[in-house]
């Protein structure tokens, strides 16, 4: 017996790193996807196969993480064993047009649709959000990525052409509904990056020491004008903590933005998060840095680096009448940019 299992990549159209510090983020689901094709085995053995790693790599359950590609793919089946959904290793077949390692979450994907295969095999009725927190662990405790919920849960739960508000401290969210007239295009910037390279634990590890330091678990929470006023704090520590507070007040702020139909406030915001993650949370690079203020330049509404940061992708809300020409000129102008997906309001379900 076997199951395909075939889950999205996802665009973060703002709120970054505020998904293990207590705030919003607002994420959609791309149609770029990874699907897994997943027969399970008696005994320990597993076998992966991934059409864009190339050849069929052979693990067994109780392997601890390598640092290699099937990382994700071991400790999601670990996963599925401890959560009772399998008993054993499993062949696994991975096909995937999500690009690894840039920020659109095919790590989550290809885990939370081991986890869905799983529970099919099963027959479990084991809802999306706790596959979303189990597919979690898997990053944070076997492969070492400690990533909040946000990835899951998007890669899990949400539907193409919309974005997703979510809570990350309750993991209550709600549907916000895209505008029809722009389109939320999503470019790589040519550079990647490996999560697992310490720039991302190095960041998370900053959050904990002003956790300690403003005696809070929710930087997000914290009103700007407290952080602003605190002096004895290393000043790093203090730009981590402005860019968490401001952060998560921007994703509000979007999300009525989006809901009323204001574009313009909308891609203001997108510029002020990229200006966050830039000069407080030090987490772009300077070819990123460039293709976002010209693809602001070239005319979208807004424009900025979408996931954990270093490299990857942007996500720019360019209207659509303007797109193709603005995406050629984006292009001509960054020759080692290329058009991922753009999240079209047009798609989406009724
Ligand atoms: P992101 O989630 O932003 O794409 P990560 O570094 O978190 O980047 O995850 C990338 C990792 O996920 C890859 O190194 C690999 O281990 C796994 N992965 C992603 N896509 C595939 C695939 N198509 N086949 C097998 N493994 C994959
Ligand atoms: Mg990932």
């Amino acid at each position: 017996m076997s199951i395909t299992i075939t889950a999205p990549g996802r665009v973060n159209l703002i709120g970054e790193h505020t998904d293990y510090n207590g705030g919003w983020v607002l994420p959609a689901a791309l149609a770029v996807s990874l699907s897994v094709t997943l027969a399970p085995r008696s005994g320990d053995q597993i076998s992966v196969t991934a059409d864009v790693f190339g050849g069929q790599v052979r693990r067994r359950l109780n392997d601890a993480a390598a640092g290699h590609w099937s990382d994700p793919a071991v400790g999601a089946l670990r996963e599925a064993n401890t959560l009772g959904l399998l008993t054993g290793g499993a062949d696994l077949s991975i096909t995937s047009t999500i690009p690894a390692g840039s920020g659109l979450s095919s790590s989550a994907a290809l885990i939370v649709a081991i986890l869905k295969a799983a529970r099919g095999i099963a027959g479990s009725d084991i809802s999306d959000t706790a596959i979303a927190v189990a597919a979690r662990r898997v990053e944070n405790d076997y492969i070492g990525v400690p990533c909040g919920i946000m990835d899951q849960m998007a890669v899990a739960v949400a539907a193409p052409g919309e974005a997703m508000a979510l809570d990350t401290a309750t993991l209550d969210y709600r549907v916000v509904s895209l505008p029809r007239s722009h389109s939320m295009a999503v470019i790589h910037s040519g550079h990647t990056r490996q999560l697992t390279d310490g720039r991302y634990a190095a960041r998370k590890e900053e959050c904990d020491a002003a956790k300690a330091v403003f005696a809070t678990n929710d930087l997000c929470q914290l009103i700007p004008e407290e952080i602003e006023a605190l002096v004895r704090i290393d000043p790093v520590l203090k730009r981590r903590t402005r860019h968490c507070a401001t952060e998560h007040r921007r994703v509000l702020a979007a999300v009525e933005a989006l809901e009323a139909g204001h574009i313009d406030g909308f891609g203001q915001l997108m510029i002020g998060s990229h200006a966050s993650m830039r000069d407080d949370f030090d987490i772009t690079i300077p070819p990123i840095d460039a293709l976002v203020s010209d693809a602001v330049q070239f005319g979208a509404a807004g424009a900025r680096m979408t996931g954990g940061g270093f490299g990857g992708c942007i996500v720019a809300c360019v209207e659509c009448g303007i797109r193709e020409e603005w995406q050629a000129q984006l292009l001509a102008a960054h020759p080692r940019a290329r058009f991922i997906d753009a999240v079209d309001a047009r798609i989406a379900p009724s």
